[in-house]
C-alpha cells in the first residue's frame, strides 16, 4: 500500500497542528492516512487507496458520503442565500418541530454547535433548574471535551480530573459510577441525593465499545432520579436518530429522560448540537429564564438545513429498516466468524452501530447465544462474560485491538475507528457486498 502522500502531509501537519491532528483520536500510529474524498460507503486517501468506511465521521454520516440529490441541492440553495445571519430563520423552527414531533421527551430545543456544547449546556441547565451542583456520570461514558465530565474516580467517590487543565475543585462536583450497576447509583443518591442535579448517561456506551444497558437499568435510573428530584439526562449525541430510528434510543428502550442532548446525525455532516426537553425545564434558558446560554453560530442555517433534509430523507425512505437489517447481517456474520477464529470475543452494537470486543473469556457452550450482537440477555450463555461497563472493556485486549488488528484491517481495505472503545457505523450507502467483503477482511485479520 502506497502512503507517500499521507506521510508527507503528516510531516507538514506535525509542524503546525499539535500531534498533526485537530482531534486526538485521529492520530493513529505511526501516522494516519489523509482523506482526499468520500465516495458512498468508502473513503479515498491522498495516495489513492480506497477503504470501506465504518468511521463515518465518528457518527454523523447516516447516509454515507454522497448526499441524496435533494439534500445536496437544499444545502447549496441555503449557501447561496448566505451562510448565517444572527437573526432567526425558519429552518430553526422546522428542525425543532421535526425533532419534537418524533422524540417523545422533547417539547422544545436549544440548538448549539457541537455535542460538547450540548452536554455543557444541559449540565448548566440541570444545575440552574434544580439549584444543585453535583452530577453523576458513568465510568467510560463520553460527553465531549468538557470540564464537568472529564472526570474519573472510584464508584461514588470524589472525582478527579481525567485531563490536565481541569481544577480539582471542578471535578469534585462530579460523581462517577459504573454503568449497569443499579445499586451504585442508589447508594450515591441515598448518601447525597439532595445535592445531585442530574444523572447524565448515554443510553448505550457508544464511546466504550457500544456496551448496552442490562434489562431495567435505564428504568432504575429514571426511578431513582425522580425519587430524589434530580434530572435524568440522556446523551443521545451518538444514538440520536441512529439507534431506534426517529424515536431515538430512548424510544427503543422505552425510558423517558428529562433532558436529551443531540448532535452528530442532526447536523447531516455539519457542526451542530442541541439540548431538548419539556418547556417547563427548557424555558430556564435565557432569554426566558436565568441559565445563560448563547452562541454566535447557534442554529446555524447551513447545519440545520443539512440535518433537516437528511432526517426528512430518512423519514421518507427505508433508511432505518435497511440499516437495522444490514446491521443484523453484519453482526451475525461477525458472530459466525468469531465462532471459528476467536470464540472468546464479543460482538456488540445495535441497529447501525457495531464493534468486536476482544474479551478474554467466553462460555464453552455457546448454543442459544445472542445472534446479532450482545443484547445483555440474562439467558445468553455469554451473559457473564460480555462487557457490562468500562472496567470490563478495559480488561479486554485493547493493545492487540489497536496495534495489530486495526492496521491489519486497514491493509485489508477496511477503515475502522481507531481503538477498541469507539463505536463503528454502517450508513445507508453500505451494501450487502460491502458487508461480505468486510466479513472476509475480519476473517483474514483475526
Ligand atoms: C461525540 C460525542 C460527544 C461530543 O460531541 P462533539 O460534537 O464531538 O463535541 C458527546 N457525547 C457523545 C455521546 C458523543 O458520542
Amino acid at each position: 500500500m502506497h502512503d507517500a502522500n499521507s506521510r508527507e502531509l503528516y510531516d507538514r501537519a506535525l509542524s503546525v497542528l499539535p500531534g498533526g491532528v485537530n482531534s486526538p483520536v485521529r492520530a493513529v500510529r505511526p501516522y494516519p492516512f489523509f482523506v482526499e474524498r468520500g465516495d458512498g460507503a468508502h473513503v479515498v486517501d491522498a495516495d489513492g487507496n480506497k477503504f470501506i468506511d465504518y468511521v463515518m465521521g465518528y457518527g454523523p454520516l447516516l447516509l454515507g458520503h454522497d448526499l441524496p440529490q435533494e439534500v445536496e441541492s437544499r444545502i447549496q440553495s441555503q449557501l447561496s442565500d448566505g451562510p448565517m445571519y444572527g437573526a432567526p430563520a425558519e429552518v430553526e423552527v422546522e428542525l425543532a418541530e421535526f425533532i419534537a414531533r418524533h422524540v417523545q421527551s422533547v417539547e422544545m430545543l436549544r440548538f448549539v454547535n457541537s455535542g460538547t456544547e450540548a452536554t455543557t449546556s444541559a449540565v448548566r441547565l440541570a444545575r440552574g433548574y434544580t439549584g444543585r451542583d453535583k452530577v453523576v456520570v458513568m465510568q467510560g461514558g463520553y460527553h465531549g471535551a468538557q470540564e464537568s465530565t472529564l472526570v474519573e474516580g472510584k464508584s461514588g467517590g470524589t472525582g478527579t480530573p481525567s485531563s490536565a487543565g481541569i481544577p480539582q475543585s471542578f471535578a469534585e462536583e462530579t460523581i462517577t459510577v459504573p454503568f449497569n450497576d443499579e445499586r451504585a447509583v442508589r447508594e450515591v443518591f441515598e448518601a447525597r441525593g439532595d445535592e445531585i442535579a442530574a444523572v447524565l448517561t448515554e443510553p448505550i456506551l457508544g464511546n466504550c465499545a457500544s456496551v448496552g444497558p442490562v434489562e431495567e437499568y435505564l428504568d432504575s435510573l429514571r426511578e431513582t432520579t425522580e425519587e430524589h428530584g434530580a434530572l435524568l439526562i440522556f446523551d443521545e449525541v451518538m444514538t440520536g436518530f441512529r439507534v431506534g430510528g426517529l424515536q431515538c434510543a430512548q424510544g427503543k428502550f422505552g425510558v423517558t429522560p428529562d433532558l436529551t442532548t443531540f448532535a452528530k446525525v442532526i447536523g447531516g455532516g455539519f457542526p451542530v448540537g442541541a439540548v431538548g426537553g419539556p418547556a417547563e425545564i427548557m424555558e430556564s434558558f435565557t432569554p426566558t429564564g436565568d441559565v445563560f446560554q448563547a452562541g454566535t453560530y447557534s442554529g446555524h442555517p447551513l447545519s440545520l438545513t443539512a440535518g433537516l433534509e437528511m432526517l426528512r430523507y430518512a423519514a421518507e425512505n427505508d433508511v432505518y429498516d435497511y440499516l437495522a437489517d444490514l446491521g443484523d447481517q453484519l453482526r451475525s456474520g461477525l458472530t459466525d466468524v468469531l465462532e471459528d477464529r476467536a470464540p472468546e470475543y464479543t460482538v456488540t452494537g445495535y441497529d447501525s452501530m457495531f464493534k468486536v470486543v476482544f474479551t478474554r473469556d467466553g462460555p464453552r457452550d455457546r448454543s442459544g447465544q445472542c445472534e446479532a450482537g450482545c443484547r445483555q440477555d440474562p439467558d445468553c450463555p455469554r451473559f457473564d462474560y460480555c462487557p457490562k461497563n468500562k472496567a470490563d472493556v478495559a480488561a479486554a485486549e485493547t493493545e492487540r485491538w489497536e496495534r495489530l488488528f486495526w492496521p491489519a484491517m486497514r491493509d485489508e481495505g477496511v477503515f475502522l475507528t481507531a481503538n477498541q472503545y469507539e463505536s463503528q457505523f454502517l450508513s445507508y450507502a453500505h451494501t450487502e457486498e460491502d458487508v461480505e467483503e468486510t466479513l472476509e477482511a475480519y476473517k483474514s485479520a483475526l
